[in-house]
Formats: structure tokens, C-alpha cells, sequence
């Protein structure tokens, strides 16, 4: 009869490596900004990291749990879309590790250089020293490494294939995939339990949630805020409330505008179908869902009343 010795236990727990397929996250924890998640993975010699945090001081604690998880170096950050909240800290995790390649889209890229939507300027008249100086976000871009939509990287013997999606909840999304593990970091593209918010462009998003559940199906998906992971089905969520939204709003637009009484209609009706829904970063459900039929009555062409 086979019988495993306590001895033969020590030694297969003893040569076990980390746990392939570990995923890390940290979720920030600050009062007057909305949480967000960075995740990395453990490759052979090294850790890659996925989005960097918005404010400094929450990319210190970050990174402080980061080196809790393991003492390999950071070799590879990805930083999924341009919005603060995601490379705002870039430079403490490129200050503490020089060597590491910061890898983004072309669109991302000049994005952040440029501060084209003013976020940058908007962050640091916020939170004062607490944000990136534009100066250091420069300098942590300096060697930043431009990726293309269906590119694939060997990172220290991990195959990281990368899909970029276009304008939708922000100007472009670069979903990181490991499909030996079925894993996917995805940003922004899909939201849990708060408003989605078509910063960009509603329609696109839909036919990008669309290609997500195709592409993902059986996917554990990485997500910018909350709990994490989720599955493709909450994609097919996404989809309903977005969907949802733009019938609301088509219905209201047909003389080119939307008056403050018919936001307040499209945000009760939202509201009735998704009464849990949280707000985010210090705006109710009920200022999110308003400014999203705004947002969205905009990119119908409409003249929308504040
Ligand atoms: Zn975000």
C-alpha cells in the first residue's frame, strides 16, 4: 500500500513553487477618493504589475503589500487605460524598481503626456502634493514601451498577449490576457456594482462587452474596481445597464435635447432597475446616473440642460 511519510509531505511542500496562477490584488482604502485595484503575478524571477493607483501615497501602501507578497523584483508594469486612478503612481513603483518596462498603448501614452482631458491638472489641483507632478509622470514614462492590439510578450517566461480596445469608457483600454491561465486584467471595460460611466463612447462599449464575453468566456477577469475576479456573465450585465441607459435617453432626444426633468426620468427609471447601485468617488448613484444620460444624450448630438 502507498503511504506518504510526514517526511515525503515536508519535502513535496518544501519544493512546491508559489501557487502558479496567483493573482495578487490591492485595493486602495482612502476617504475622499474611490477604491482601485492593482494586481500582479509572480513570474519565474520577477513580478509583473498590473495598474499603478492614482494617489502617491496609495501606491506607497501598495507596493508595501506588493513586497509582502514576494521579494522578486518588478520587471514589467502594464498600465491598462489613462485615467489617474490607474497610472497616477506610476513614479513610486518606477522609482522603487528602475528597471522595470512600463508598457501601454500609443493612445494611452499621449494621453498622460498631454494631459489631454485635463484629468492630470484636475488630479493635482485635488489633491495638492498627494498627486504626481506632471514632472514625475514624465520621468516615469520616460522609457515607456508603446504595445500594439494583438501583440504577445514573453516577460521572463510568461506569455502576455495584449488586445487593445478603443474609445468607450476611456479613450482606449489595453486588456492584458495570460491565456495558459485564463486570466485577463481589463480595466475599466466592466464595472460591479456601481454605474458604468461612457466617458468616451457608449456604442463602442457595446460592441466591445460583446467581444469580451466571446473572447473571455472562461475567463477568470481582473477588474479595476471591486471585488475581483469576476466572470464574462457580469460583461452581459454591463451590456443590459448600458444598453438600458442609451433606450432611455434615445426615447427623450428626438427634438435634440434633454431637459433636467427628463435626466431626472431617465435617473429613476435607472435607479428603479439598479436600486443598489453605489455612487462613486463622493458623487451619489443618483449625480452618476445623471451624468451619464448627459454624457450620453452629448454623444447622440444632443444639447443637454444643466
Ligand atoms: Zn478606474
Amino acid at each position: 500500500m502507498f503511504k506518504l511519510t510526514i517526511a515525503a509531505l515536508l519535502a513535496i511542500s518544501t519544493s512546491t513553487p508559489a501557487l502558479a496562477g496567483q493573482v495578487y490584488s490591492y485595493a486602495s482604502q482612502v476617504n475622499d477618493v474611490d477604491s482601485v485595484n492593482s494586481h500582479w503575478i509572480e513570474t519565474e524571477s520577477g513580478v509583473i504589475l498590473v495598474d499603478a493607483q492614482r494617489i502617491l501615497p496609495e501606491a506607497e501602501r501598495a507596493l508595501q503589500h506588493l513586497q509582502a507578497t514576494t521579494s522578486k523584483p518588478i520587471i514589467a508594469i502594464f498600465v491598462t487605460h489613462p485615467h489617474t486612478d490607474h497610472y497616477g503612481g506610476l513614479p513610486v513603483w518606477t522609482e522603487a524598481y528602475p528597471a522595470a518596462k512600463v508598457y501601454m498603448t500609443a493612445t494611452a501614452l499621449r494621453s498622460i503626456r498631454e494631459d489631454s482631458r485635463g484629468y492630470n491638472a484636475a488630479r493635482a489641483k485635488r489633491h495638492g502634493e498627494r498627486f504626481a507632478a506632471q514632472s514625475a509622470l514624465d520621468a516615469a514614462l520616460a522609457n515607456a514601451i508603446i504595445v500594439q492590439d494583438g501583440q504577445s510578450l514573453d516577460i521572463d517566461g510568461t506569455r502576455v498577449t495584449l488586445q487593445e480596445f478603443g474609445p468607450s469608457e476611456a479613450e482606449t483600454t489595453l486588456a492584458v490576457s495570460l491565456e495558459n491561465n485564463e486570466q485577463v486584467f481589463i480595466g475599466d471595460l466592466i464595472n460591479v456594482g456601481v454605474p458604468a460611466v461612457p466617458f468616451e463612447s457608449l456604442e463602442n462599449w457595446l460592441g466591445q462587452l460583446a467581444e469580451i464575453e466571446r473572447l473571455y468566456a472562461s475567463f477568470e477577469i481582473y477588474q479595476g474596481h471591486g471585488p475581483a475576479p469576476i466572470t464574462a456573465d457580469e460583461a452581459n450585465e454591463q451590456r443590459t445597464f448600458l444598453t438600458k441607459l442609451r433606450d432611455l435617453v434615445a426615447a427623450r432626444i428626438a427634438d435634440e435635447s434633454l431637459s433636467v426633468a427628463e435626466q431626472d426620468e431617465i435617473v429613476f427609471a435607472l435607479e428603479a432597475e439598479w436600486p443598489f447601485y453605489d455612487g462613486v468617488a463622493g458623487n451619489t448613484r443618483r449625480e452618476m446616473l445623471a451624468f451619464d444620460a448627459g454624457i450620453v444624450a452629448e454623444q447622440m448630438g444632443a444639447k443637454v440642460d444643466r
